[in-house]
């Protein structure tokens, strides 16, 4: 008879039931824990919920020392050591909130070798101090959390990752593990160049998230089309509103509570109490909505978050990934959904046009705008799309706004070579550069005060384009941004051509565009379709 041998548990498996109490690993965990407790350096890009933080907790408890990592989320240690504290883990942590007390009570315990694990805000490391500590502890591993944040071409660039280069030089036997919930191509070979993490090996996990149903819909009436989307799909769930400033947060927070529906602010401008007040509401109460810029939400571990809504266009795709993936974590049926107008495109320009930095900043801030663009006129299946952004293949999903209602495209040359024409006309006959508005009426023929003005029923492109409405044109010129055949600068947005609009003026290119699908229940106003 044969005799079955079953293989000896592994530590790291005892670890997992022992101390976390699940049962089995997830996906890549497995190969990537054995991997580090080897004493090999990894990098991980694995989607948020995907289970990143036992890939270097439970590493940290099977090898001898102390796991030290490094997270930019200073806001967020207090809650990961006290729920590892809670699990039993011997857990502290280093950054700049702690008085010089607290500081060295966490310094001794780490010297007296009785830590599992020692978070560390990035600017610890400037300060030699922080680094010979570091030397006269035992150190297992390093941790280097939202590995993104060294990418100068990322979204969250933070220069003190910089130094993290060092690490490997300073402390060459020890292994490091850097960990990331979104990069583009560009960005995982950036981060393992910055690094040094030549000899790492690289665990990509799918960044799909079946259960999140993305949809982005033209802008009309915003605070009205939220209404709608929470009252039809999502009432009494908790979710996350996203605004681009802290005014159109207060704005939509009072309007929701208004209508019923109980919404609390968060942003940098509240004081530090309220802050933390809103976002312990909503991590503990059923069924809150919280309004916030961007400020809010890194490691906020929420899992039955249902709905992600953005009222405004998300500054790049990476961005607009990372804030989507806050909505079900728990796996179950959640939405995605952003309403966006050429006036967010108009905005962003300007921000870009007037950003501090360099041309080579301004100009990845452009690049990002344009993916962005990109992702918001496909009449591709929107995941599909987005995964291509991170260099994933896949197949159309079914449970996108393209797969499930698929909009028509459409043969635009002709109205886009009105439209751009109109602008060249502006531009070479009257040395003239104006907005969406200017250039609409002057399609549609309208005899406006301002249209008398500048004497633009003279132009004759005048009224040449009463085919489309106003709102059709809106789209037009949304679409020729999104394809870089129109670009807009300035203050107040005014149109410029492009390289590619000579194309389409001179026949040399056919632009094909994205009829949006009729939408029922279209409230009254649209200012900025
Ligand atoms: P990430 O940092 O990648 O966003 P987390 O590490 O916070 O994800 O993990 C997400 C959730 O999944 C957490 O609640 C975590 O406890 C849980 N989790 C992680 N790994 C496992 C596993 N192997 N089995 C069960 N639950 C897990
Ligand atoms: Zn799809």
């Amino acid at each position: 008879m044969a005799e079955t041998t079953e293989l000896p548990e592994s530590e790291a498996v005892q670890v997992l039931r022992r101390v976390f109490g699940y049962d089995a690993f997830r996906g890549e965990q497995r190969k990537i824990i054995d991997t580090v407790i080897g004493g090999g350096d990894a990098l991980v890009l694995m989607p948020t919920g995907g289970g990143k933080s036992l890939c270097y907790q439970i590493p940290a408890l099977v090898r001898s020392g102390v796991g030290v990592v490094i997270s930019p989320l200073i806001a967020l240690m207090q809650d990961q050591v006290d729920a590892l504290t809670a699990l039993g883990v011997r857990a502290g942590f280093l950054n700049s909130t702690q008085d010089f007390e607290q500081r060295r009570e966490v310094e001794q315990a780490f010297l007296a070798g009785e830590l599992d694990l020692l978070y560390l805000a990035p600017e610890r490391l400037r300060v030699e101090a922080t680094v010979r500590l570091l030397d006269q502890g035992k150190i297992s591993l390093f941790a280097i959390d939202e590995a993104h944040c060294v990418s100068q071409w990322g979204h969250d660039f933070r220069p003190d990752y910089l130094m993290l280069s060092q690490l490997h030089e300073r402390w060459p036997d020890v292994p490091r593990i850097a960990l990331t919930a979104t990069a583009t191509e560009a960005t995982h070979a950036e981060i393992a160049t910055r690094l040094n993490l030549t000899d790492a090996k690289h665990f990509v996990a799918s960044f799909d998230r079946p259960n999140i149903q993305y949809r982005i819909v033209p802008k009309d009436n915003p605070q009205r089309q939220l209404l709608d989307l929470l009252r039809t799909e999502h009432a009494g769930d908790a979710g996350i509103v996203y605004c681009l400033s802290r005014n159109g947060v207060e704005k939509t927070a009072a309007f929701l509570t208004q209508n019923g529906i109980e919404a609390v602010p968060y942003h940098a401008g509240l004081d530090s109490r309220t802050r933390a007040r809103n976002q312990s509401r909503f991590l503990r109460e059923d069924g809150l909505v919280v309004v916030a810029t961007i400020a809010f939400g890194m490691g906020i571990d929420k899992p039955d978050v249902r709905f992600v809504a953005h009222l405004d266009l998300p500054k790049s795709v990476e961005g607009y990934y990372q804030e989507t993936g806050r909505a079900g974590r728990d796996g179950l049926p959640s939405t995605a959904w952003l309403a966006y107008g050429l006036q967010d495109v108009v905005q962003q320009r300007k921000m870009i046009d007037t950003s501090e930095g360099d041309a080579a900043h301004r100009r990845r801030l452009g690049a990002h705008l344009d993916a962005m663009l990109a992702l918001c006129e496909t009449v591709q299946c929107r995941r599909v799309q987005l995964l291509a952004y991170f260099g994933q293949h896949g197949e159309p999903c079914g449970n996108c706004d393209t797969c499930l209602t698929p909009p028509e495209s459409w043969d635009g040359t002709i109205p886009a070579q009105k439209l751009l024409s109109t602008v060249y006309r502006l531009q070479h006959e009257r040395n003239q550069k104006f907005g969406a508005g200017q250039v609409i009426d002057i399609l549609l023929g309208k005899p406006t005060e301002k249209v008398k003005q500048f004497r633009h029923d003279d132009l004759s492109v005048f009224g040449i384009g009463t085919e489309l409405k106003d709102t059709e044109w809106r789209g037009v010129i949304r679409q020729l941004l999104a394809q870089r055949l129109l670009t807009v600068e300035g203050d107040y947005g005014t149109l410029v051509l492009t390289p590619g609009s000579a194309e389409v003026l001179g026949r040399r290119r056919e632009v094909m565009m994205r009829r949006e699908p009729e939408r029922v229940g279209r409230s009254k106003s649209s200012s900025s379709g």
